[in-house]
């Protein structure tokens, strides 16, 4: 039994924010499979639902002329790893998206909610922030557009109001361009699992392949929030691709992160992982811009 006290179907973003003012005890749904679990549990017993669930305007994809690619915050993580403009351009990201939950869930779930719920486990998110993704907010006062570095202020707790809607997800040219990705998620099984950790790596490399003209480095789980290491990303950027880069990044990135133990894993695990997943992520993104080789070296290290 779920302890509702009303749904609200509002046609546009608009209405949402209108109908999230007038009914303080409302919050917004898309997919559900955040909120009607807190519901379930109690957490969020008697509220009232704004659902965004059937809004056609907030699952549009697009590319726009300048290159920037639009995501609607509604799309489905399964409409997100199929969808042509996400393959052709944005496949890491599509990756991301295949790693979440099951079948169910991936066909309920929203990339949207994903970034709302303020999960730093959220498996998109670390790969949006390695994309320099910028949110698009809707409110009472209009609309505000943030990049996603500020979004996140604690777990579970964003900037978002809770009368906003967020309406769009906007990845700029220069963010994707000639870069190359890789996701990969550490859970204890490889369905049904929230992560244990997340890497999410996208590198840009030289004409010759030999050297790092740009990298990103992202986790999730390793921080209270997602992260970005962009000390490490500086000190790696420009360096021939070699042992040494893997062993630079190893340790760099140790003093970026602040992982914490839980019931799925140790503190020292989590470092652990965190040295392991960023070699093996780079060298996969490495491996799709066409670095020879690559993939044959890597663990091992300490
Ligand atoms: C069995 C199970 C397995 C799971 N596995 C994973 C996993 O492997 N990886 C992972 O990352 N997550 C996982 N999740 C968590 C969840 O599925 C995802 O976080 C999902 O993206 C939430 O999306 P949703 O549309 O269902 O969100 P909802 O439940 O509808 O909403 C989540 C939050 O976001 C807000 N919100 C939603 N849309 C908007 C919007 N457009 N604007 C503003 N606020 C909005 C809601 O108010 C709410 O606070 C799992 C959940 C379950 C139940």
């Amino acid at each position: 039994m779920y302890d509702l006290k009303n749904i609200y179907y509002p046609e546009s973003p608009e209405e949402a924010v209108r109908m999230l003012e007038a009914d303080e005890n409302s919050v917004l749904v898309c997919g559900g499979t955040d909120v009607l679990i807190r519901i379930r549990e109690g957490r969020l017993a008697g509220v009232s639902l704004v659902s965004l669930n059937d809004m056609r305007e907030l699952k549009r994809m697009e590319r726009e002329s300048d290159g920037t690619i639009h995501i609607g915050p509604a799309v489905t993580f399964s409409a997100l790893s199929d969808d042509p403009l996400i393959r052709e351009y944005l496949p890491p990201l599509g990756e991301a998206a295949g790693t979440v939950g099951g079948p169910q869930i991936r066909n309920m779930g929203t990339i949207g909610g994903n970034i709302c719920n303020g999960a730093t486990s959220a498996d998109t998110a670390s790969m949006l922030k390695a994309l320099n993704a910028r949110l698009v907010l809707l409110g009472s006062g209009g609309e505000r557009e943030i990049s996603i570095h500020d979004f996140y202020t604690g777990p579970g707790r964003t900037v978002r109001r809770r009368e906003e809607v967020l309406t769009d997800i906007r990845v700029a040219r220069e963010d994707y361009e000639d870069m190359y990705g890789a996701y990969i998620k550490y859970g204890k099984r490889d369905a049904m699992e929230i992560a244990t950790l997340g890497c999410a790596v996208l590198a840009r490399t030289d004409t010759d392949k030999t050297h790092i003209r740009d990298i990103r480095i992202a986790y999730g789980v390793a921080a209270p929030t997602p992260i970005r290491c962009f000390q490490t990303e500086e000190a790696l950027r420009g360096r021939p691709i070699d042992a040494a880069l893997f062993a630079r990044l190893r340790r760099d990135v140790l003093s970026e992160v602040s992982p914490r133990s839980s019931w799925r894993a140790s503190k020292t695990f989590r470092i652990q992982l965190v040295k392991e997943l960023g070699e093996r992520a780079l060298r996969q993104a490495l491996a799709r811009a066409g670095v020879p080789d690559i993939l044959k070296g890597g663990g091992g290290h300490a």
